[in-house]
């Protein structure tokens, strides 16, 4: 299938060669493989590139289909160890980089990522040990969210012994306790989660630092101490009346219906915030019974911080929205809220702090009644016992690159409470970055980051090489189905998808096998080397024409 949508055949090569021919230039080809925008715009570096050649090669190399998203699941593992979780979660910024959207639309990476993660789960696949022998070091990752998991993850590949804490039952952090399962399907999760266990962390729930156990403490068990304890409490509106006994916050209300502790639905119910906390919220409501739900928010439509998808589902399922309000009016009786009293807003420039200029609107009051309000505003971390790591600003965004807090303490952050809320690949990021750090400090090394490459852009392509092929979308459940039950509703894509749409990747920046350049070069300056060595240029017959690096589709060559 690669093939198809690949290269465009060339048997034989366009000219002769012709060795002795005059220098047309002081430059030389050379082969250099660059950064694609995808793994550059991806927080977790997922070789996105090299695992989706991988699925597209397959038949070149003469591998199974089931062989190559084996091959591609050990890849995409090296940095993301949930696969099947951020195929559902994940807002894919590497899909708004890829540069085939400047061709016809992005590869659909998000979706392949989540039928690759399916595939390993059915397949009960294992993840990647690094080092078979043990450390002897130590480790105790505080938090059992994505950043914790990922640092547990990546030392204990590394050979260390890991202890994972967390003041909750199960693991998962916002991913057990905050999105809905209709997103992210318990199982899913749990199946995952169980193969980080399988390395041998061990996991101790039910324990909370700085009430069960100090940091101090820990840092006199532990050779190393990883802290990620995410933002826990949700802001309240601070308006008169807002404190109601049917007031909650997103993450409250959240956590409780994860719990199974919801609270019994009301016809109407209020949803205070436009971010994707809140969508979970409202559609939460709606799935719960909610016979109406009202979203109303600051922002415009336009500036609404929750993604096209949930804006769209959401109005499917229902939700009214309201952009552009502030809430200016309580009226409460006998300790509950029975309306909110609106006002329009235009914003303005933001302050220092991200925080827009409000300008109301005199005489565009409109109220809305709601037996329940639920404020998805924001959060913030709950450090207490913890006091030593809240800074001036209110979150721990102090820190050295890689996450130690500084150069001679054992203690690294991550996550939410260092980037003032985030979405998990970035946690995923901070985890492994720390644990590489974390790692060379073990081994009494210097930390050194790998060093990036060049980032390739679309412009320096030949796009016109690659064939034209449709974007695979994926399937959802239509609204009167998803909102019965708290199933998944998205349906993923099938292994001819899967495949089909992995060979839609140009494979920028890097070779993949075209024979461009070998058919191009006329003066025999390019050796095809044997199988996976791709090309060699054969400088002292180069004449440095430039064809090859000029017709190179992926952009590889650069005359220097
Ligand atoms: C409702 C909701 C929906 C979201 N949806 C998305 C999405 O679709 N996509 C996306 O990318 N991001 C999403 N996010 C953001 C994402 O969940 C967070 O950025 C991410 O979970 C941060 O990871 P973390 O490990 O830093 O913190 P968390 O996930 O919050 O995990 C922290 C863990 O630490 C534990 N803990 C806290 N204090 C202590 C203590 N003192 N001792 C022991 N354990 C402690 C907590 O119990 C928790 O398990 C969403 C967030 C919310 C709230
Ligand atoms: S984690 Fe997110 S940004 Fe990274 S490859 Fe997956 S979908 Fe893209
Ligand atoms: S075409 Fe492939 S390598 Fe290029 S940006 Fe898109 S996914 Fe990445
Ligand atoms: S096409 Fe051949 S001769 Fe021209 S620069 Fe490339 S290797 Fe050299």
């Amino acid at each position: 299938m690669a093939l198809v949508l690949r290269r465009i055949e060339r048997s034989v090569r366009a000219q002769p060669p012709g060795v002795g021919k005059k220098k047309q230039s002081t430059k030389l080809p050379q082969y250099n493989t660059k950064t694609p925008p995808c793994t550059d715009a991806c927080p977790s570096a997922e070789d996105i590139r090299g695992y989706l050649t991988l699925i597209a090669q397959a038949d070149e190399y003469g591998r199974s289909p089931e062989m190559a998203i084996k091959m591609a699941f050990e890849a995409l593992t090296d940095k993301n160890p949930l696969p099947a979780t951020m195929g559902r979660i994940c807002p894919h910024p590497c899909e708004s980089a890829c540069n085939r959207s400047q061709k016809d639309k992005a590869v659909s990476i998000n979706k392949v990522e989540m039928a690759i993660g399916d595939f390993a789960i059915e397949q009960k696949l294992s993840l990647v040990k690094l080092a078979q022998a043990p450390t002897g070091k130590k480790v105790v990752v505080v938090g059992a969210g994505p950043a914790g998991l990922s640092a547990a993850y990546q030392m204990a590949r590394r050979g260390h012994e890991v202890t994972l804490l967390d003041e909750r039952a199960e693991p998962g952090g916002m991913l057990r306790w905050g999105i809905p399962a209709y997103r992210l399907p318990r199982e899913v999760l749990a199946a995952e989660i169980q193969r980080i266990f399988a390395l041998g962390v061990k996991f101790s729930p039910n324990t909370k630092v700085g009430r069960d156990v100090s940091l101090k403490d820990l840092k006199a068990k532990y050779d190393a101490v990883y802290l990620a304890i995410g933002a826990q409490t949700g802001r309240k509106l601070p308006l008169p009346g807002m404190d109601g006994s049917n007031v909650m916050t997103g993450v409250d209300f959240l956590l409780a219906q994860n719990l199974g502790q919801q609270p019994a639905m009301p016809a109407q119910v209020l949803v205070i915030g436009g971010g994707d906390v809140a969508y979970d919220v409202a559609r939460t409501a709606v799935r719960l019974g909610a016979k109406k739900v009202v979203m109303v928010c600051r922002e415009t439509r336009e500036t609404m911080p929750a993604t096209e998808e949930e804006i769209h589902e959401g109005t499917e399922e229902g939700i009214e929205l309201h952009p552009g309000f502030t809430p200016k009016k309580v009226t409460a009786a006998g300790g509950k809220v029975s309306a909110v009293e609106f006002l329009k807003v235009e914003l303005g420039e933001k302050d220092e702090n991200g925080w827009p200029k409000v300008s109301e609107v005199p005489g565009t009051e409109f109220e809305v009644k709601a037996e329940l309000v639920i404020t998805a505003i924001s959060q913030a971390p709950d450090y207490s016992g913890l006091e030593e790591l809240k800074q001036d600003n209110g979150w721990t965004t102090n820190r050295g690159p890689a996450g130690r807090l500084n150069p001679e303490d054992k203690l690294w952050v991550g996550g939410d409470i260092v980037r003032r809320l985030g979405l998990v690949t970035q946690a995923f990021g901070d985890g492994r970055i720390a644990a590489e750090e974390m790692d060379a400090v073990l081994a009494g090394k210097a930390y050194k980051p790998a060093p990036k490459a060049n980032v390739v852009s679309y412009k320096t392509m030949k796009l016109g090489f690659y064939k034209e092929a449709p974007r695979n979308e994926v399937t959802v459940l239509k609204p009167e189905e998803r909102t019965k039950n708290f199933n998944g509703y998205v349906l993923g894509f099938d292994k001819n998808a899967l495949l089909f749409e992995a060979s839609r990747c140009m494979s920028c920046g890097s070779c993949f096998d075209c024979d461009t350049c070998w058919s191009y070069c006329g003066d025999g300056a390019v050796k095809k080397m044997p199988k996976g060595q791709h090309y060699n240029f054969i400088l002292d017959k180069c004449i440095g024409c430039s064809k090859c690096a000029d017709e190179c589709p992926c952009s590889m060559i650069d005359m220097v």
